[in-house]
């Protein structure tokens, strides 16, 4: 019903893993250990067109659809690599596509589409408000040929090693509008021009090797036609970007599955005793198996999401269910990998509790396992709003 994989998309899934070879576990551990940036990673990924898959061809992409595009981050996963340290710029790309002006797409895409620019980070969790985004507290008031920018963010991701930022902040003020979702606005924010300029930025060390910091906007004056759209619809142009990034997340958590149902597997089969492998238990086995077809159910999810985002089809049921689906599914192959390791499962020569940090945080970011079910219980099945 929906596309399996092709040919085409077996291609794919060969190129990637063949540029992946190059980086190893050795490769990812070294990284996580000094808690570094794979900045060779990220740019062999981009010099081989892989982050440009869905920037039309008219602007210097590939012009694929979030099928291809989910198949790449998923088979970085699946090798033993880490998509959060590139994933922003697909789906960052996609603001910018859909609202841009066409002045703004002819010169940032073909330049992001280089690797000339990158278009890695997106400003929108706030310190005080987390979840409840249209309390945000941050504003840009236009004065003249500029917006300026005063307020907070935090946890905004891979802005050491992205030279653009996707900003929301508030233009009118709540108090103002009719509706809470309208007011805010999105910026596209040149980073090297704001810090030290008005932007402040400090690293926040975390569980994950994932780079993400603390903003302080101290009135940054950025230029007026860094607007994207119209000033006031900023959040609805945000929300429009969700279904893509919820499909591709769930597709990292789906190449992360399959990465740790095969490790327990092989450790299983290899690992003797008792006098046998430790995979002949059922106690062992079982919760792989299960693990692996929770795994597999996830993905047919994605590919429902795939296929009727690529197909212009509502896709917000089955993006936010297969988030939530493979993000589950993810979490418990990784428990799973680690108990079949035992004691080794700790060590970090073996990769699992790397891993282990780096699918965990799906559960809680871009979005939170609970906000999906508000979503599933609000929309699919009408029950009253919670908040
Ligand atoms: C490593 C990392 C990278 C990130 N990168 C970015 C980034 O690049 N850009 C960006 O803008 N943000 C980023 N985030 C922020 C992320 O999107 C938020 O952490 C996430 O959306 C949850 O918001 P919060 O942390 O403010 O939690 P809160 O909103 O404070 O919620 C705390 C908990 O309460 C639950 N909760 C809250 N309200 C309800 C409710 N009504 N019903 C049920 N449960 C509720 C939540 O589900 C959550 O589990 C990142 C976060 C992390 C950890």
């Amino acid at each position: 019903m929906f596309a399996h994989d092709t040919e085409a998309l077996e291609a794919i899934r060969d190129g990637v893993r063949s540029l992946c070879s190059h980086f190893d576990a050795a490769y990812w551990r070294s990284i996580d250990e000094r808690r570094a940036f794979p900045e060779e990673f990220v740019t062999a990924l981009t010099e081989a067109g892989w982050l440009a898959a869905m920037i039309p061809e008219e602007y210097g992409g590939s012009g694929l659809g979030l099928t291809e595009a989910s198949v790449i981050l998923e088979e970085v996963n699946r090798c033993g690599g880490n998509s959060g340290t590139v994933h922003g710029q697909m789906y960052n790309m996609f603001t910018l596509l859909r609202h841009g002006s066409e002045a703004q797409k002819q010169y940032f895409l073909p330049k992001i589409a280089a690797g000339e620019l990158r278009l890695q980070s997106m400003g929108v969790t706030e310190p005080t408000t987390g979840t409840d985004t249209t309390k945000i507290k941050t504003t840009a008031v236009r004065q003249g040929d500029k917006y300026v920018i005063n307020g907070q963010k935090v946890w905004i991701s891979r802005i050491q090693h992205s030279d653009l930022m996707i900003l929301l902040a508030r233009t009118t003020p709540l108090d103002q509008v009719q509706r809470k979702s309208e007011g805010m606005s999105i910026f596209l924010v040149d980073l090297h021009e704001a810090i030290g300029n008005g932007l402040t930025v400090q690293p926040i060390a975390n569980m994950v090797n994932h780079e993400t910091n603390e903003l302080f906007f101290d009135n940054l004056e950025i230029p007026a036609d860094s607007l994207i759209g119209e000033e006031g619809k900023g959040f609805r142009y945000i929300l429009d970007g969700l279904n893509a990034e919820r499909t591709l997340i769930a597709a990292e958590c789906i190449g992360d599955g399959r990465w740790f149902i095969e490790k327990a597997s092989d450790y299983a089969r290899s690992r003797e005793v008792f006098g046998r492998p430790i995979g002949q238990n059922q106690g062992i086995q079982f919760p792989i198996a299960q693990a692996h077809i929770e795994v597999e159910a996830a993905d047919l999810m994605r590919w429902r999401a795939c296929h009727e985002y690529d197909n212009g089809l509502p896709a917000g049921a089955s993006a936010n269910m297969a988030k939530y689906l493979a993000a589950e599914a993810s979490w418990k192959a990784a428990n799973v990998c680690l108990q079949t390791h035992g004691g080794f499962g700790f060590a970090s020569e073996y990769d699992v509790e790397r891993k282990f940090r780096e699918t965990r945080l799906y559960q809680v970011a871009p979005i939170s396992t609970n906000l999906i079910l508000s979503y599933v219980a609000e929309h699919l099945l009408e029950l009253p709003r919670s908040f």
